[in-house]
């Protein structure tokens, strides 16, 4: 009912050096975002200069900071993840943090959720109804999200899950996003991630990034095209089907300490914008 879909700028930066986070998220600025989502989790002092950076390149891009989430990825126990969060929110203000405990912890999910001032977003890594109704009735999740991954029924199943508890939805999802049209169709959708500001190779559409949004084309079904032929041309093998990764969870996640906050802070720097 509507082609435009409010989104947000994610690039899956973990591995990126400061140059290259700030190369990237000037790309995603100059586009409109105002929104946006880095990896982190494992180190304080790191997030927190990561997230001022990428805050300072909106700013300088746009005039305004971002809206700023960080995705955790399952990094922390419980009492990790209140102090963690609580040092980053010193000084910033943190939209959402996802994943921050392992997925099925409705009390660590909880705990955190009443702990912290930012919220919990969580659900990419569930795949039905049946293990998101226990955080959902625990209050544990505050934005509810779905892996792309898992199909346009779950997703909409999934959203009007989250309707019946008054809960936005947001689609985890990669570059060329097969849940942006039916974000469209649900009312309480969030915002949708935008992982890369190029298709993948072999695919077309006639979607377009316009001022922060993906705006949806006219051609039928999930307006994609894939380039079989090239796909198959181009015989270069993925490492998807390693054994573990590069997409599984290090077998540690949860259980790793992580570097805690300077006993003597350090000076601080110019005011958070
Ligand atoms: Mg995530």
């Amino acid at each position: 009912r509507d082609r435009v879909v409010p989104a947000y700028a994610s690039g899956l930066d973990g591995p990126l050096t400061d140059e290259e986070l700030a190369a990237l998220q000037t790309r995603f600025a100059d586009r409109g975002f105002t929104a946006v989502k880095i990896k982190g989790g494992l180190d304080v002092e790191a997030d927190l200069r990561r997230l001022h950076l990428v805050s300072d390149v909106f700013h300088d891009r746009t005039g305004a900071a971002p809206a700023l989430m960080l995705d955790a990825n399952e990094s922390w126990s419980r009492k990790e993840a209140v102090r963690h969060i609580g040092r980053l929110e010193e000084s910033v203000d943190l939209a959402w943090v996802e994943e921050p405990v392992r997925r099925w912890d409705v009390d660590g999910l909880t705990r955190v959720s009443q702990s912290v001032r930012a919220a919990v977003a969580t659900g990419e890594n569930l795949t039905g109804l049946e293990q998101f109704r226990p955080l959902l009735q625990a209050n544990a999740v505050d934005v509810v999200q779905t892996g792309s991954v898992w199909g346009i029924s779950h997703f909409l199943r999934v959203a009007a899950l989250a309707l019946a508890f008054d809960l936005p939805v947001s689609p985890v999802g990669y570059n060329a996003n097969p849940i942006a049209h039916a974000a469209t169709v649900v009312p309480n959708h969030l915002s949708l991630e935008v992982q890369d500001l190029h298709l993948p190779f072999g695919i077309e559409s006639d979607q377009e990034i316009e001022d922060g949004h993906l705006v949806l084309g006219d051609l039928p079904g999930l307006g994609l095209v894939v380039d079989e032929a090239a796909i198959e041309h181009m015989n270069q093998a993925a490492d998807w089907g390693r054994h573990g990764g590069p997409h599984v969870r290090p077998e540690r996640a949860g259980r790793r300490l992580v570097r805690k906050p300077p006993l003597h802070p350090r000076p601080q720097g110019p005011a958070p914008r």
